[in-house]
């Protein structure tokens, strides 16, 4: 398949003009949030794959804007043919409360005074932000996501969604990221804060309406810091070695001797231009905040999410080092959760989520394109009694327009199947009863088994239908090979 652009888009943006009430008991009157959206809403609306983004991160996930270059954010995993197919799926990106990027944040007009919030803005979470998502999905007229998926504090998000929305999220992608902030992640943020407090020009976060263009040297610094946390030891020996920055020698003054203080001097810069000082602060507590450990026990903390998970670590990641996504898998496990994990093999350190392209569209694009029969079997299933006569069996069958009928025994157990095929040989041989034509050694499957198995299992035995029973031998559906073959259409009607 060829992997394509979303091309041109645009960022859209809703106004929801409810108070939102936050963890902390604050309230937000009302709020804005940017986002964008690519790919088509099915009829069933069970195509919708929400992508959460990172601290610095912004809606604009995938394309490019009218008159620009550069693409988003995902856009290397995000488009036709790629992970997030946007021939298959409804791919929408939000940008978070608090941020910048045109959703409610610091930056934004205080309803109360009619000037930036600044400091009045109250202190959010990262569960607050997953709440704004909800009133955005809820407003897109969406039940139910197919998939939530991000990185870093996009892959909090998406835990947080799992747990607090558990029968709103089918499947996860958490990519690089944990469960909860460690004493390390939060020391690295806070160092990012004091960088910018400690700025004169942050004037307690009241800057907006100054001449001045706002605490650039301390968000620059905070940028500096949380940039090498993104890279590894060995990307940065690849990337820069000891090379010198426009010298022939050393130059023993405190000027810019190396490539890499150049490099972190313009991630720094240029950070500034895009940023806002008191997003960056408000973000980064959201981040230190999270926690999903409930009474000591991960596992505890995980017991509402029912989604199928696929976790992602990367091998050179220290800032969200695997093992604290072997703790999500760990916890996932012992809750009996579906989970799929895969530590990825790259030397770019936590920022591999962004750039190691390849892996990610391979692992994702099938974690996401994996049916299981509960996502395609038929659930009202008609069925039939035990001891029924054949004529009422083929009234029924003609009646309800169905091929095959499941017979249940008088404790509601799967005890055979009859169709069309065996009314035919009732009427050949002049059999009365049911009992004389069903099949009684039915092949059978289970909701969770994967859709190929079952197709492969159908076409050894030569049936085009099989009952979905459950561990009490009930019948729950009926997967019908018509079904499959349906399946690719049905997920991009
Ligand atoms: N295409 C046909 C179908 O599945 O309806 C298959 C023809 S096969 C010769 C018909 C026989 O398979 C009938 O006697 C029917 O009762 C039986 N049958 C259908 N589904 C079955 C199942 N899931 N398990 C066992 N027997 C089944």
């Amino acid at each position: 398949m060829i992997k394509g652009s979303v091309g041109t888009v645009t960022t859209q943006y809703y106004n929801h003009q409810s108070p939102l009430v936050l963890e902390s008991g604050e309230t937000l009157p009302s709020l804005t949030i940017a986002y964008e959206k690519y790919g088509s809403l099915n009829r069933d609306a069970s195509n919708a794959i929400l992508l959460c983004h990172a601290l610095s991160g912004d809606a604009h996930v995938a394309g490019h804007h009218e008159g620009e270059k550069r693409t988003g954010w995902w856009d290397a995993v995000v488009g036709p043919g790629k992970a997030f197919d946007t021939e298959r799926y409804f791919v929408i990106c939000s940008n978070i409360i608090g941020g910048c990027k045109g959703s409610t944040g610091p930056s934004s007009e205080n309803p109360a005074t009619g000037k930036p919030y600044g400091p009045a803005f109250p202190v959010i979470t990262i569960r607050d932000m997953i709440n704004a998502q909800k009133l955005l999905i809820d407003h897109l007229g969406i039940s139910r996501l197919y998939a939530v998926a991000g990185g870093s504090m996009g892959g909090m998000q998406v835990l947080q969604w799992t747990v607090s929305y558990p029968d709103f999220v089918k499947k996860a992608v958490v990519i690089a990221t944990s469960a909860y902030s460690t004493p390390q992640q939060i020391a690295f943020n806070e160092v990012g804060r004091q960088a910018i407090v400690s700025d004169p020009e942050w004037n307690g976060g009241k800057y907006y309406d100054r001449t001045s263009s706002g605490p650039v040297r301390g968000l620059s610094l905070a940028r500096m810091v949380g940039h090498i946390t993104y890279l590894s030891n060995e990307s940065m020996h690849e990337k820069f070695g000891r090379a010198l920055q426009g010298k022939e020698q050393i130059s023993f003054d405190f000027s810019t001797d190396f490539a890499v203080e150049s490099y972190l001097h313009h991630q720094g810069d240029t950070f500034t231009k895009r940023f806002d000082a008191n997003s960056y602060l408000y973000i980064t507590k959201a981040i230190d905040y999270f926690d999903l450990i409930k009474d000591g026990s991960l596992t505890e903390g995980l017991k509402p999410a029912t989604a199928a998970f696929l976790v992602i670590s990367v091998s050179s990641d220290w800032l969200y080092p695997p093992y604290q996504s072997q703790e999500i898998v760990s916890a996932l496990t012992a809750n009996d959760r579906e989970v799929h994990y895969c530590e990825i093999r790259s030397n770019y350190g936590h920022d591999a989520f962004l750039l190691e392209s390849g892996q990610m569209n391979y692992l994702v694009g099938k974690f996401l394109s994996h049916t299981v029969v509960g996502d395609v079997m038929i659930r009202d299933v008609p069925t039939i009694e035990e001891g029924s006569t054949t004529a009422v069996t083929a009234r029924r069958l003609i009646n309800l327009e169905v091929n095959h009928l499941p017979v249940l025994s008088a404790n509601g157990q799967l005890a055979g199947i009859v169709t069309s095929w065996d009314i035919a040989k009732a009427v050949a041989k002049n059999f009365l009863w049911l009992d004389e034509i069903m099949s009684k050694n039915v092949i059978t499957t289970t909701p969770d088994e994967p859709i190929e198995s079952v197709a492969k299992k159908m076409e050894e035995h030569s049936i085009s239908a099989l009952p979905v029973i459950d561990e009490n031998q009930h019948v729950i559906g009926l997967i019908t090979s018509d079904a499959i073959s349906m399946l690719i259409g049905r997920v991009t009607s």
